[in-house]
């Protein structure tokens, strides 16, 4: 009977994974033709520059906009793509369509904006990916200094030859680079000074928690003041509340990001949001409102 009933266990298992990546290889060709076929798109989150008061950065988030699940959101997909080496080539989409649109933002208005892109490792371990970022400043004809990379801390912790060339070839282009999601790795703070890093994003885990843990807000008062002292600039990521907000603004913090500002928009709409706000607060400003 035990017998019986493990065979059915096994068949139920191996029905179970057999669809699983069944599904998962479906996907895996739907994304190869998705980016052959430029099915990827770009938003745009803003990030606030609290001293100004004005969106002078923004993050480029990939979507996917899938034939019949709808909008497929990263999650849905990176992991599929870091596994197939595929995240290369959506990658480069995403660093070209990014360079585009800041490109349009810097010479047709209304406002220039910073914006950033995520990296891959794989990316970044490529021989001859900065003069591929190269490239895309040319083509698009962007200045450098519009173009952020956002790198995460166990890329920094990878001690390989590709890497660091890449990131000196980098800085020496003028782009500049961020610690995403900082301090959720379990690397040391030493590429810090070996990096030629100059934001760190603080994790949203601990801007959620701010307010409520005691903990939370020490440590991101420490990021800050640690980020300042080595005259790095600070982005707190996942700002949903006025209270939170109210805190970064009271320690000094120099962008934040979230929900609270704006949800992740489409280029048309951030154009928008940019002319709306932008200009209207200049005005303001001049009649000394
Ligand atoms: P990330 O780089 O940390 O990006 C921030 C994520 O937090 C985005 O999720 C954004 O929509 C979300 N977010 C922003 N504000 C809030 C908020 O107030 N509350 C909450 N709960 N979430 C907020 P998204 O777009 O789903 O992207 C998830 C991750 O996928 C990104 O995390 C990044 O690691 C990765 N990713 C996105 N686009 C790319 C890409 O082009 N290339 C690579 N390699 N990874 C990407
Ligand atoms: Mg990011
Ligand atoms: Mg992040
Ligand atoms: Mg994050």
């Amino acid at each position: 009977h035990a017998k019986h009933l493990g065979g059915n266990r096994w068949q139920f298992y191996t029905r179970q994974l057999r669809a699983y990546s069944l599904d998962r290889l479906q996907l895996e060709n739907q994304l190869r033709k998705a980016i052959d076929e430029q099915q990827l798109m770009v938003h745009f989150q803003p990030k606030l520059h609290l001293a100004s008061d004005r969106i002078r950065s923004a993050e480029a988030l990939v979507r996917w906009q899938h034939p019949i699940r709808g909008i497929m959101m990263p999650g849905d997909f990176i992991s599929i793509a870091e596994e197939t080496g595929l995240i290369v080539a959506l990658g480069e989409q995403v660093l070209n369509a990014a360079c585009a649109q800041a490109s349009r933002w810097c010479h047709q208005g209304p406002a220039s904006v910073v914006v950033s892109v995520n990296l891959s490792v794989q990316q970044l371990r490529q021989e001859g990916f900065a003069s591929r970022v190269r490239q895309a400043l040319e083509r698009h004809n962007l200045p450098a200094r519009l173009l952020e990379l956002e790198l995460t801390e166990s890329m920094l912790a990878e001690h390989s030859e590709a890497i660091v060339d890449n990131i000196n070839a980098l800085q020496a282009l003028g782009v500049s680079l961020s610690v995403d999601d900082f301090g959720t790795g379990y690397s040391s703070l030493a590429y810090l000074k070996r990096f030629p890093i100059s934001t760190l994003k603080i994790d949203r885990a601990f801007i959620a928690a701010l307010n409520d843990a005691p903990g939370d807000d020490a440590i991101v008062r420490a990021v800050i003041a640690m980020a300042h002292s080595l005259s790095l600039q600070v982005v707190a990521e996942g700002v949903e509340t006025e209270a939170q907000l109210q805190f970064l603004k009271e320690n000094g913090c120099d962008d934040v990001q979230g929900y609270l500002i704006s949800r992740p928009i489409d280029a048309e709409t951030f154009t928008t949001l940019l002319e709306q706000s932008q200009p209207a607060r200049d005005l303001l400003d001049t009649l000394g409102r």
